[in-house]
């Protein structure tokens, strides 16, 4: 006899704060993004890069600057207590890509294009398409200085907009330079804002002297009237760069992609110079920027490389989703072709290895499980059945087993006809199904 110990019950535990689980039967939406990502990726050449998750925190201060809301802010960054090194949990991809292309010296044999998706941390106050943890798709190109490889991720993303079925996004555009450029409207800038130096908020007259071009991307609505009559970057531009924004605003226009100059339009991150980008849909409330990127040309070099050209773009996977969700592109639960009914246990063996036939001829089976001893009656074992969403149930009674056969009931004509089928011809015949 069990005595009965009162236990105190455990605890519950729950996840951090802003990290959320992806479970079914949303995870499959998020696995037909990745292939349709995958399969456009392929197309363009692109290919893939796994990075790690952490890196030196050195990277991310050098790579992003300083004085931006990443670094000054909302990077997970920690002691490793077994040796000493500074760490951080990647708040971006694109520094760690460049000290990966650096560190084995990918550029060797030329320029590279490459893509990564994975997970990103940012101690960030969570909100709706504002998380802590969230994931990124980014696409880099390496090793290329030209216009037409802007243009190229610009339309790569647009392809994508459009094989996710997504019409509500619109193109911002603008060129921050080069760094000789960016001084002289840096000092027109400063010159503005001290002017009205009143109406600047706590971060603007922090970052003031340190970065005032960081002011220009506060989302702060009070700083819009100041931020908008500042002085514009693209009126400081050179014959060089004004050449390269326009080379690639007529490569998008020569391939009907719409676009809107956005003089305001900085970036979050210290690395971008000349062009600029962000994607931004109506349809999301705040949080409506779903990709922004640019070209980087001196972060390799940053990060101790041999100075060479980059570009690239990030999107937010999560604000995607549910942009894709937002405009009714629903995707269906995936479900199996057939559940497998299995009256008694002895009927087992024979039962699964017909459903390592089927599953190793294409077709998604599910087989009945008890949840404690035995398997359940029959009218359980359907109500799973049902429940499951397949289309057929597989029945593999005795009688039927002893005649080489099991007994295949549809589960969706509404009728429940039934019809007893041979053991060998079953892959056949489930396959014959999948294809009407
Ligand atoms: P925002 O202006 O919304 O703060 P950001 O400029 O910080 O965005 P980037 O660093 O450019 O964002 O990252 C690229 C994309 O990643 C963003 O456009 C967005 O879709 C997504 N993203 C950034 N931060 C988060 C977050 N905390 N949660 C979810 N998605 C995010
Ligand atoms: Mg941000």
């Amino acid at each position: 006899m069990t005595e009965n110990i009162q236990q105190p019950k455990a605890r519950k535990l729950v996840g951090v704060k802003g990290m959320n689980d992806i479970l079914p039967p949303d995870s499959a939406r998020w696995e037909w993004l990745e292939e349709r990502v995958r399969a456009l990726m392929a197309r363009y050449a692109y290919r893939n890069v796994r990075l790690p998750i952490v890196e030196p925190t050195a990277l991310f201060i050098r790579g992003l600057g300083e004085v931006t809301d990443i670094v000054e802010k909302e990077m997970y960054s920690f002691e490793d207590r077994l040796n000493g090194e500074q760490l951080t949990l990647r708040p971006e991809g694109t520094a760690g890509l460049v000290r990966a292309v650096v560190e084995h010296n990918l550029l060797y044999e030329g320029g590279k294009r490459l893509y990564y998706m994975g997970p990103m941390f940012r101690h960030e106050r969570p909100q709706r398409g504002r998380y802590r943890q969230f994931h990124q798709i980014g696409a880099e190109v390496l090793g290329f200085g030209g216009a037409e490889v802007d243009a190229e991720l610009i339309l790569l993303a647009c392809d994508l907009w459009k094989e996710l079925g997504l019409n509500d996004v619109r193109l911002e555009l603008n060129s921050l330079g080069q760094p000789e450029e960016r001084k002289a409207h840096r000092a027109a800038l400063i010159a503005h804002f001290e002017q009205h130096a009143g109406l600047l908020d706590e971060d603007a007259q922090r970052r003031l002297h340190s970065n005032p071009l960081r002011i220009l991307d506060t989302k702060n609505p009070a700083m819009v009237p100041v931020v908008e009559s500042a002085p514009r970057l693209l009126d400081f531009l050179g014959e060089a760069s004004l050449a390269h924004f326009n080379a690639v605003k007529a490569i998008l226009e020569a391939n009907g992609v719409a676009y809107r100059i956005n003089p305001r339009l900085v970036r979050g991150m210290d690395y971008y110079n000349l062009t600029v980008f962000e994607f931004i849909t109506e349809s999301l409330g705040a949080q409506g920027t779903i990709c922004g990127g640019g070209r980087y040309d001196y972060l390799i070099e940053q990060v101790g490389g041999k100075p060479a050209p980059a570009v690239g773009w990030a999107l937010g996977v999560e604000r995607v989703l549910e942009l894709v969700k937002e405009q009714g592109h629903a995707q269906a639960a995936p479900v199996p072709d057939v559940y497998a009914i299995i009256p008694d246990a002895s009927a087992l063996p024979v039962a699964i290895r017909t459903l390592q036939a089927l599953r190793s001829a294409g077709v998604s089976a599910q087989m009945h499980a008890g949840s404690g001893e035995g398997l359940g009656s029959m009218k359980s074992q359907f109500k799973k059945a049902d429940a499951s969403g397949a289309a057929h149930a597989l029945v593999f009674g005795g009688d039927e087993l002893a005649r080489g056969e099991v007994t295949v009931k549809s589960l969706r004509d509404g009728q429940g006809v039934q019809r007893a089928e041979r053991l060998e011809d079953l892959a056949h015949w489930a396959l014959s199904l999948q294809s009407n």
